[in-house]
């Protein structure tokens, strides 16, 4: 049993202005095909806002320490429960760690993580990229003010992962899920065509694009070809197609 997060997990925290806490599992269950729901008690105040990760501290299979970054989907403060949708279809530490956490096993975390928020004057909302975005994109758009209006276009490799979420009734949803079909992850086609079919809406609004390093490029330049403002985009590479995460929780960065 762990009395206290790990030294660097101390020291990263104070280096980010966060926090560092051990949380515990309250469970780990399958979700949808692809994903892990980890349910985990600790400090809400490590959820931070709507588009806020976590950075879980684990070892990977040669025995290193790494951290992996996952998006809180949602928090309940007074319980202490932060739940996070973790993609556990590939092998790497942090799929492994989601497929096998168990009730009662302590993680070490460093939180709230990210700069990406809800932009507060926008019409309407686009939220786009791979499952690996979806925790992020509901809870994002669980925080849009009513009347408001959010369109989802998300890539699965299986339909059973094209999961739903429980909207405000002020809230008009279309939600877009285009089936992967054997593409590569680093191939832009699905979502691009799901972009081209999207008619973007004339007054102002903000795209959030989390996925695959490529991809997410694509996503970014397509937007901007088509008038979208760069104010008017958030990106963030959550994952890089045959590589590792860095062992700091991002996608390498060079070409
Ligand atoms: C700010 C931020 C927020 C994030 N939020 C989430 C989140 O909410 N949920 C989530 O699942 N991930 C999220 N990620 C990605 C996550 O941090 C890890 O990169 C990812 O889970 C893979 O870690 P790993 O240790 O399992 O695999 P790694 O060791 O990083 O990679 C092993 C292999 O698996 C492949 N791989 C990695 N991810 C995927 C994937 N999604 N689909 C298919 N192949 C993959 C890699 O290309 C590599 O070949 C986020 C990343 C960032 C930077």
């Amino acid at each position: 049993m762990l009395s206290a997060p790990d030294a660097t997990s101390i020291e990263l925290a104070k280096r980010l202005n966060a926090h560092a806490r051990l949380f515990e599992v309250v469970s780990s269950s399958p979700l949808g095909a692809s994903f892990h729901e980890v349910v985990l008690r600790g400090d809400p105040a490590l959820a931070g806002v709507p588009g806020n990760d976590v950075m879980v501290r684990l070892v990977d299979a040669k025995g290193r320490n790494v951290r992996r970054r996952y998006s809180v989907r949602s928090v309940e403060e007074e319980q202490g429960l932060v739940t996070l949708w973790i993609v556990t279809s590939h092998e790497g530490a942090g799929a492994h760690w989601a497929r096998e956490a168990k009730p009662g096993d302590q993680v070490d975390l460093v939180g709230p993580r990210g700069k990406i928020t809800l932009d507060p004057l926008a019409d309407w909302y686009l939220f786009a990229g791979d499952t690996s975005g979806l925790a992020s994109f509901y809870r994002l758009a669980e925080s849009i003010e009513s009347p408001g209006r959010a369109i989802f276009i998300v890539e699965v490799d299986d339909i059973n992962d094209a999961l739903t979420a429980p909207f405000d009734e002020g809230l008009g949803v279309t939600g877009i899920f285009i089936e992967r079909r054997g593409r590569a992850y680093d191939d832009p086609a699905g979502l691009l065509s799901g972009l081209a079919a999207f008619e973007m809406p004339a007054n102002e609004g903000h795209a959030y694009l989390f996925g695959e390093f490529h991809v997410i490029r694509a996503l970014g330049a397509a937007l901007s070809d088509r008038g979208l403002p760069e104010q008017q985009q958030s990106h963030k590479a959550f994952w890089r197609a045959g590589r590792h995460n860095a062992e700091h929780g991002e996608p390498e960065k060079d070409l």
